[in-house]
């Protein structure tokens, strides 16, 4: 083919489509930048503002454009390939008012006020009128954008790197606002398994070996075998483990966050001159947004991967969550895996001078459905992995995790998947701890195990959590490891629960003034008095986005729940008025409510009185 021939071709083909290269990549280059800024800017001034579901570190004021930019030039030049197929002519005026139009769309999608359907239609409509208004005004349109691109890039890099650095220089502040501390030596590590049932635990009588070195950490400390926590998901029970209050009093719930009212650990333990940090696999709800980050100078939930990046996008996070299921990926884009929470940890840690204590909060999110885990793990307790489409919140918001029916088959696989998540888990735990030792720190540490809540897997015809206060849902790990501190091999059996972890940590550590609730599990290894039974343990869920679930959801039948575990009974009142009553310790999967048997009627008054008694007293 001669070059006279090829030439001839080229003329011919950009005549056809009236548009030229260097014309697309300009306008769809000025756009990205223009959608990215104001997606970025807009992001960072909605996150944490209440009512605004938006989940993004200050670097979003990089991601986006950076993002935006990407996806507008290959939006831009996918319209120039198909123009050589559509016969309609597309000037730069067409093109302006489409990426208008995508502009506008994703800023009401982030903003997350109106309908979708609303805002896409209110978009082209925009986008059409705009398109109209500059069809066949190319020239000045080419002018206009070449003459201000520059403005935008600066723009850009300005508001980029303000958002890359953001974080660190309020660190850096941060500790340098921080007291002497009289506590040199005594850091704190404080790790939430999230959505760890306790009895997948080999330590707590489960028959498969998941969990080798936890249980190691347990022999070196204290068990408590009958931990509860008070909500039965993530938000309300970390704003229980961080402020040592009941989900009733502190009001961390579906879409409030955990207000300033009480203080919490972190806070707590920053005043007193502690180094604090908190590294966060759940981005979903263990987030500064949702009030967690108080107290903590470092506070690590998002950008762990360059898919979690795309995916704080909006543009990203849609075409993530259309996309890949069709490709037969189930798995949370950009899910953050354990070993990424040791490596952000040790990296924070290595790079901190050592003149401080620290306390940091670990929360690891390889339990939480879907359970997939890295493939090597993948042939760990049986052959057959789930796809992970079964048990999955993120991608049947409408059948509620679940597919209307599984199979006992179907529900074993969904188990040993669990299983071979903690399987994972576990051995990264053992890599954190030898970590810690070989930098020498495993002597001075107060380590604490525990979980924010369990999960259903199959039992009472549930999946997930936040549906229910059964035991499967609330029982969960606590373990409490200190050398020389804290006695080795001994395992509480009296009811506790996780609101009591913040005043035992300011025990621990030899605070004697703290702003906690008292009742300290120092008492059940110290040979203190009431040895014998715990204090009733009062947890609670509202239905939040339940409240339309399936009818086999407690939380969608009865309301709002509320629970009280005593050492003999684990009774549950609805808002409805419906009680159930289980002798847990001799029926742990909760089958046999007695709640309507002559015992069971007169218990289920006094703990209706006792519930009473604990709610008002808060
Ligand atoms: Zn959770």
């Amino acid at each position: 083919m001669s070059t006279a021939h090829l030439d001839s071709k080229q003329v011919n083909l950009t005549s056809r489509s009236h548009l030229r290269i260097s014309k697309v990549l300009l306008i769809s280059a000025w756009f990205g930048l223009l959608a990215g800024l104001l997606e970025g800017i807009t992001a960072n001034f909605l996150r944490g503002v209440s009512g605004f579901a938006i989940r993004v570190s200050p670097e979003i004021l990089w991601i986006a454009p950076a993002f935006d930019l990407a996806f507008f030039i290959l939006t831009g030049l996918g319209l120039f390939l198909a123009s050589y197929l559509i016969p309609r002519r597309i000037d730069a005026g067409v093109l302006a008012g489409l990426f208008s139009g995508i502009t506008l769309l994703g800023l009401l999608l982030l903003v997350g006020q109106l309908q979708q359907l609303a805002a896409l239609v209110l978009s082209v409509g925009v986008g059409t009128q705009i398109g109209r208004r500059l069809r066949n005004k190319e020239p000045q349109l080419t002018v206009f954008a070449q003459y201000t691109f520059t403005v935008l890039i600066a723009a850009a890099l300005f508001t980029g790197m303000l958002g890359a650095t953001w974080d660190s220089w309020r660190e850096r502040q941060f500790v340098a606002d921080l007291p002497k501390s009289d506590h040199r030596g005594t850091n704190v590590l404080f790790i939430v398994l999230d959505t760890l049932r306790a009895d997948h635990i080999s330590s707590y009588g489960y028959q498969r070996r998941t969990t080798l070195n936890i249980d190691r950490l347990a022999e070196r400390g204290v068990l408590f075998e009958n931990t509860f926590a008070n909500s039965s998901w993530t938000l309300p029970s970390h704003a229980s483990l961080l402020t040592g209050r009941f989900p009733s009093e502190h009001k961390a719930d579906w879409w409030d966050p955990l207000d300033g009212t009480y203080p919490t650990l972190a806070e707590v333990l920053a005043k007193n001159g502690y180094r604090t940090a908190a590294f966060a696999a759940n981005t979903s709800y263990v987030t500064p947004e949702w009030g967690l980050a108080r107290g903590f100078s470092h506070f690590e939930a998002y950008g762990s991967s360059l898919a979690d990046d795309v995916v704080r996008t909006v543009y990203g996070r849609k075409l993530a969550l259309n996309i890949l299921p069709r490709l037969g990926y189930f798995d949370i884009p950009g899910r953050k895996r354990a070993s990424q929470v040791n490596d952000e940890f040790f990296s924070w840690l290595d790079s901190t001078d050592g003149g401080r204590p620290f306390f940091v909060l670990l929360n690891y999110f390889d339990l939480h459905d879907p359970y997939l885990t890295v493939d090597s793990f993948h042939s760990k307790f049986s052959d057959t992995v789930t796809r992970g489409d079964l048990v999955n919140f993120q991608f049947q918001p409408h059948t509620h995790r679940r597919t209307p029916s599984l199979t006992a088959k179907q529900i074993q696989v969904e188990i040993d998947s669990y299983d071979r998540c903690l399987a994972y888990l576990d051995a990264e735990i053992g890599r954190l701890l030898s970590e810690l030792a070989n930098r020498g720190l495993d002597k001075n540490t107060l380590v604490i195990i525990t979980s924010d809540h369990g999960e259903s897997l199959g039992n009472h015809d549930l999946f997930g959590h936040g549906n229910s206060l059964y035991l499967e849902t609330l029982h969960v790990p606590l373990i409490l490891s200190w050398p020389g501190k804290i006695p080795v091999g001994v395992r509480v059996p009296q009811i506790v629960s996780l609101h009591q972890i913040p005043y035992t940590v300011m025990e621990l550590i030899g605070e004697a003034s703290t702003p906690f609730p008292g009742n300290s599990l120092v008492r059940f290894w110290s040979g203190a008095a009431d040895k014998a039974t715990g204090t009733p343990i009062l947890s609670e869920v509202s239905p939040g986005r339940f409240k339309a679930g399936p009818p086999n959801y407690p939380t969608a039948r009865g309301g709002g729940l509320k629970s009280l575990i005593t050492s003999q009974w684990h009774f549950i009142l609805s808002e409805s008025g419906s009680a159930e009553l289980y002798a847990w310790p001799q029926d742990r999967r909760e089958l046999d409510n007695l709640a309507e048997t002559p015992a069971g009627r007169v218990a289920v008054e006094g703990l209706k009185r006792r519930l009473d008694e604990i709610i008002k007293k808060n």
